[in-house]
């Protein structure tokens, strides 16, 4: 990854330095391609751009998935942690009950979840 070493003027949420680099950009499974955005020198983390956020926002609305992304509560069933999926994002991604998905996590605050069957 290239990186021109420009400190931009505010900081992680970890505390770490971000600096410009380019990024491949996917939300949606849309390929926004690779653009510049900003990774933290210390955790890895990356940022958008507010420009390429735009993109990405004008794209979701588009799709009519703008504003599909909800914050629910982590409860507990037994010894594992539930997480249960809105009716809306269930809907979107064709998911119901007993439907099999993978959980991978990708980064320490960050978990993909793919439908499997
Ligand atoms: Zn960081």
């Amino acid at each position: 990854m290239k990186r021109n070493g420009k400190v931009l003027p505010y900081p992680c949420r970890c505390g770490g330095t971000l600096v410009k680099a380019p990024m491949q950009v996917e939300y949606f499974g849309v390929d926004f391609g690779i653009r510049e955005g900003h990774v933290c020198t210390r955790c890895g983390d990356e940022y958008l751009t507010d420009e390429v956020w735009q993109e990405v926002e004008d794209k979701a609305k588009e799709l009519g998935l703008f504003g599909i992304e909800r914050k629910v509560k982590v409860r507990k069933s037994g010894n594992s942690l539930v997480v249960s999926i809105p009716p809306e994002i269930a809907r979107y991604l064709g998911i119901k009950k007993e439907s099999l998905v993978s959980l991978v996590p990708t980064g320490k605050r960050k978990i993909e979840i793919e439908v499997a069957g």
